[in-house]
């Protein structure tokens, strides 16, 4: 069930807009006369319209800043991409070279997680009563790894979108919705979180470096032969790792498959056949 959000139990954050903060030999000074020394991840490429102070799940303290960019393009390479999104695979391409494979980052954290979950569990406070330390720590720690591994999924899609905006002009993407992650099993919950990292890294990439970045309704993806566009009577079995069009009699991967129906939804791809680049 989801659970209710409660304001008093909500992190703290605090927003400024321009008359509301300051910055001034790279010290935050905010309204009130408050100073803040800042550590800086990278200089601002222009000056800030707003900032927002936040504290996470760890405890930690970050200022966050509003600066308007321009977009950075890159050089034409006249080549064109279609993504699916998946399980084993995180994303299939059009282009071999531009799979990513499921990285299973959370596999690894996965024990420790389930031991930090048990050790909360068990100093879980009666109902009234004030968190142990013994209970603050462990949650302390089930965060810290939950950053962690969300960190190495950030990093993953990150460096694969930035080689995928780099070699595509134009990218049609599946409009994936993570619709399993409430309910079913550990492994189905860290694709599904390696998908949406995926599928954001891409989309704030593709903007970045003003890229043509096209979302694809997911509907019949898989149903739709890329060949001759005709739709199959009845939804592959997920176990059914090829499609075979019974129309024109076209094989292919069924990855590829669906990865090559974004390209043809999008517009991307008129001639259809083989995931050919156009001229
Ligand atoms: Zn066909």
């Amino acid at each position: 069930m989801p659970r209710i959000k409660r304001k008093r139990d909500a992190l703290p954050t605090l927003n400024y807009t321009r008359r509301g903060f300051r910055l001034k030999d790279g010290r935050l000074h905010v309204a009130g006369g408050i100073a803040l020394t800042v550590l800086w991840s990278r200089e601002l490429p222009a000056a800030p319209t707003s900032v927002r102070i936040y504290q996470d799940s760890l405890g930690h303290w970050y200022a966050s800043f509003v600066v308007a960019t321009t977009a950075q393009p890159l050089p034409a390479t006249g080549a064109v991409l279609g993504v699916d999104w998946g399980v084993k695979e995180t994303a299939t391409t059009t282009s071999d070279a531009h799979d990513l494979p499921h990285a299973e980052h959370g596999k690894n954290a996965a024990q420790r997680l389930a031991r930090y979950q048990r050790m909360m569990a068990r100093r879980k406070p009666a109902r009234g009563q004030a968190a142990s330390k013994g209970y603050r720590q462990a949650r302390k720690q089930t965060a810290k790894l939950n950053k962690k591994v969300a960190r190495q999924r950030q990093d993953t899609a990150r460096k694969w979108a930035k080689s995928v905006v780099r070699d595509h002009d134009s990218i049609a993407v599946e409009d994936f919705r993570p619709k399993f992650l409430s309910r079913t099993t550990m492994a189905r919950k860290a694709a599904d979180a390696a998908i949406g990292a995926t599928k954001t890294a891409l989309i704030e990439m593709g903007r970045k470096h003003a890229r043509d970045i096209r979302l694809v309704h997911p509907a019949h993806t898989t149903m739709d032969c890329a060949h001759c566009m005709t739709r199959a009577k009845h939804a592959l079995p997920l176990s059914e790792r090829t499609y075979t069009c019974t129309a024109c009699g076209a094989v292919s991967p069924r990855d590829k498959n669906s990865a090559r129906v974004m390209l043809v939804r999008a517009g991307l791809n008129p001639a259809g056949a083989e995931g050919v680049r156009p001229p």
